[in-house]
């Protein structure tokens, strides 16, 4: 065990099944795996192991190891080697795979199977005894008497007849040269076998040759032929120095330490050609100075590597990277402010406001190119169209559009690349961007800012931020590049759905442009003037094959789509539009035939009628179509019972009415409160009970024993409908207040009212945000009244005209007024109602 030379291989080895080459021992070679077993075995054990034991494996070769786990496993060429495992490496490209780096160590036969999943493993025996190799191979007298010995020393007078015939100043002839002085005779016939030129046949039959002798045999011609080989080669050709290197050019995917002695000849010049190219290449890509000094530093490097070296496609990778850059290739800007706009109408109905405020950006950006200004962030729900702005401002500027998806991003390499030492290393999205649009002044688009995630890996925030600044983004170093390179010609566009969840200092840098949802109206004017047009011209129909109304339009906005957006609304075209060329489709087939056999009464029987032009999508269509409406106005008919009023919230995606509803039971006094709520949403439920409690005697509320106090042994129910999403805010207030007066009042709130508004614990009513969505929603959802806090009241002029002449506002300074206006006939109690009590009903 002590000569190192002694090994002991484990009783049982994972086993990697390989096709690709055969490993013998003694030498190394690269396998690339991406079987399920075989990357199992990699993820699994190599990489999950610290021994030393835990490296050492068993290559099958010759066994393609099925695509899927599922498939039996094949039969098992029944010899393989044990090496151990000196590198992995691991790869997402073209598809995941690990390349190993394995050196051979010794022959063993497989005895059993143990298990053939997650990856095989196998009793295994070996079958060199290493400690029995004893003879040095430069001694003169063959260790072994008889025809072993005979043969042994053939063999290496044969091998130190190449070695004669090779330049010696080859680095890998040095090595040959030295391991031939220093290895025992035994191991030649492996280690040569690997190192000249043998087929994968040939290697396996010298690993099937478990004795010595017929590894000496099978080994012997092999050598032999190289060295004819050879020898008509110098005789062909005058062998100068530069000429034998060619012999003993590197090949791709060489076998010994990355090498093998190779015949031919094309490798190097081929080579030599290319780095030549790729030089000349750095030299035309015009790149900043220092650059320029790392590219021709590396490319110095590589051309001194080995191409089997897994550096040489690290840096030939990023050199070709460095020269694809756009260093100073940039489109020239065309801005027309008078055909801007024109562009921007054009491709955008309503959005006013926003377009008016990009349109003054993109002025103030000509008269003063240098322009150092906010970042401009787009925020609002899915689908109002904050991307197709950004992609109209770079077609009025004549720019390149490129959009990085930042949602999920939490890791700061992603924004800021790998170093080069990382495996896998590559450069971030800002860096990969400018390589697809191969200028250096697009427009970026960064969607989702909002989304982006904090992880141990930094924050990706920071390095944005870095990005962004002015002061800093004309020497942005990607740490794959490692140079600077400038973003200072980029335009940076920013999209969100809420400001809420963006960094603060990133906040800091943007000017944010709200894009509310749309209404009714202008999403049937979209839908005619943008949505349906694009969609025909995609699925490559025209108005005269397909129509479609607008009071179908209206229908599928109501009945088929609940968003503040239009994005399921243009998708819901989309399968209108499939279905349609379905049936246009069909339609051609059978024109076709009528014309070629315009007599054949057989034909006549199965012909479909073509379809009519156009065909004109009514609401039975819509419903074979798209299937059953999928929302119902159900606003009142659920607001048949006491104790259910609808409240109206923000949420990223847009307003939303939301459903409170409330039972009570006999019981101690609890409250329960379900429905995926936040803390400050408790608190309002809270708050509500005690004002309710603390003003049962005005508004006669009674409990469920007549008596003046809500919860005397009563307990109370508060639900809010659609569990899955978590509800937070104080603005669902006064809709709970209207929700238990209903409960304990046993009335009705009105069918037609919806509301928001945060409260007091002395029934005051308070502003609240997003009023505009909120109220979009409400009318999306059939609503004819809204209440909402007194100081809101300048929100309401932000409303589109028909919306504010379709809605009855109420404005609300306290929950006395709330109270009056969510119920029919005012409520019992209230400032308005005092002259006139009503009698509240006993439940
Ligand atoms: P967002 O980026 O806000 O999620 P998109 O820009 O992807 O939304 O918009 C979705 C679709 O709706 C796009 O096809 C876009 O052209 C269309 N769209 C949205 N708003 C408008 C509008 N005001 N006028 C015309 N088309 C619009």
């Amino acid at each position: 065990m002590d000569s190192g030379r002694g090994i002991q291989i484990p009783s049982r080895l994972p086993l990697l099944l390989t096709h690709e080459g055969v490993l013998l021992p003694g030498s190394t070679v690269r396998f690339s795996v991406d079987s399920p077993r075989n990357m199992h075995l990699v993820s699994q054990r190599l990489l999950k192991g610290t021994s030393l034991k835990s490296t050492i494996i068993g290559v099958i070769p010759n066994t393609r190891d099925p695509e899927h786990d599922t498939d039996d496993l094949p039969t098992l060429h029944k010899i393989g080697t044990a090496g151990i495992a000196v590198q992995v490496v691991g790869s997402n490209w073209p598809k995941p795979h690990y390349t190993l780096l394995i050196t051979g160590l010794c022959r063993f036969s497989v005895s059993g199977l143990l298990k053939e999943r997650p990856f095989v493993l196998a009793e295994v025996q070996q079958l060199d005894k290493l400690e029995q190799y004893t003879t040095p191979a430069t001694e003169g007298v063959p260790a072994e008497e008889g025809e072993l010995g005979e043969l042994s020393h053939q063999f290496y007078q044969a091998a130190v007849q190449l070695l004669g015939m090779l330049d010696m100043s080859v680095p890998v002839v040095a090595k040959f040269r030295r391991l031939l002085d220093s290895l025992p005779r035994e191991a030649l016939p492996d280690v040569l076998a690997s190192m000249i030129r043998t087929s994968n046949k040939e290697k396996l039959q010298v690993l099937d040759a478990v004795t010595l002798e017929e590894r000496f045999k099978k080994a012997l011609p092999m050598l032999t032929r190289q060295i004819e080989g050879l020898k008509l080669i110098k005789k062909s050709r005058k062998i100068g120095p530069d000429n034998e290197k060619r012999v003993l050019s590197v090949r791709k995917g060489g076998v010994f330490p990355g090498r093998q002695f190779n015949l031919d000849e094309e490798d190097e010049d081929e080579d030599g050609d290319d780095t030549a190219a790729l030089e000349k290449k750095i030299h035309g890509a015009k790149m900043s100075e220092a650059a320029l000094r790392v590219c021709l530093k590396e490319l110095k490097r590589l051309k001194k590597m080995p191409q089997s070296m897994p550096e040489y496609a690290l840096t030939r990778n990023y050199l070709d990277l460095m020269v694809e850059l756009p260093w100073s290739k940039s489109t020239k800007d065309c801005l027309d402010i008078r055909a801007a706009r024109t562009l921007l109408d054009n491709d955008h109905y309503a959005m006013d406001k926003l377009k008016r405020r990009v349109l003054e950006y993109l002025a103030v950006r000509q008269l003063k190119t240098s322009l150092k200004g906010p970042i401009l962030c787009f925020v609002g729900p899915p689908g109002v169209g904050k991307t197709s702005v950004g992609r109209s401002i770079a077609r009025t500027l004549g720019r390149e559009f490129h959009r990085i998806a930042l949602g999920g991003v939490c890791d700061q390499s992603d924004i800021r690349g790998h170093r080069r030492t990382y495996v896998g290393s590559m450069p971030g999205r800002i860096i990969n961007g400018l390589k697809t649009v191969a200028v250096n002044n697009p427009v970026f688009l960064l969607d989702e800012v909002d989304k982006l995630g904090k992880s141990l890996q930094g924050d990706p925030a920071a390095a944005l931020l870095e990005v962004l600044d002015p002061e800093q983004n004309h020497s942005f170093t990607d740490h794959y590049l490692n140079v600077a390179f400038d973003l200072s010609q980029v335009l940076f566009i920013a999209t969100a759905n809420t400001t809420a969840t963006i960094p603060p200092a990133l906040l800091d840098r943007m000017e944010v442009l709200q894009v509310p949802g749309y209404t009714q109206e202008e999403k049937v004017e979209i839908a005619h003037r943008h949505l349906i047009p694009n969609q025909l011209e995609q699925h490559g129909l025209t108005p005269q094959q397909l129509h479609i109304p607008q009071d179908t339009t209206q229908h599928i906005i109501s009945s088929y789509t609940r968003e503040a957006g239009v994005r399921s609304l243009e998708r819901k075209f989309g399968a209108i539009c499939r279905a349609v060329a379905v049936k246009v489709a069909e339609g051609h087939r059978v024109t076709k035939t009528e014309a070629s056999t315009p007599e054949d009464p057989t034909q006549q029987e199965d012909k479909a009628v073509p379809p009519e032009l156009p065909i004109v999508i009514d609401h039975v269509a819509l419903k074979d179509i798209l299937g059953p409406p999928l929302f119902e106005m159900e606003v009142s008919e659920r607001l048949t019972l006491p104790g259910v009023a609808v409240g109206l919230a923000w949420t990223p995606l847009g307003g939303e009415i939301l459903f409170v509803e409330a039972s009570r039971m006999e019981g101690e006094g609890q409250l329960t409160l379900t429905g995926q709520l936040g803390d400050v949403m408790k608190e309002s439920a809270h708050l509500a009970i005690s004002w309710l409690r603390a003003n049962a005697k005005t508004y006669q509320l009674t409990n469920m024993v007549g008596g003046p106090d809500p919860l005397e042994a009563t307990d109370i129910h508060l639900h809010f409908p659609a569990g899955a999403v978590t509800k937070d805010g104080p603005s669902a207030g006064v809709t709970i207040v209207t929700c238990l007066a209903s409960l304990f009042s046993g009335r009705l709130v009105r069918s037609d009212v919806a509301m928001t508004g945060e409260i007091t614990l002395r029934g005051l009513v308070l502003p609240v945000g997003g009023i505009k969505d909120k109220v979009l929603a409400a009318h999306r959802a059939g609503v004819k009244r809204v209440i909402l806090p007194k100081r809101n009241e300048k929100d309401l002029e932000e409303l589109p005209a028909n919306v504010r002449a379709n809605l009855d506002f109420v404005t609300a300074a306290n929950l006395d007024q709330v109270l009056n206006a969510a119920f029919d006939g005012g409520f019992p109690g209230t400032a308005s109602t005092h002259t006139h009590p009503q009698l509240s009903s006993k439940l």
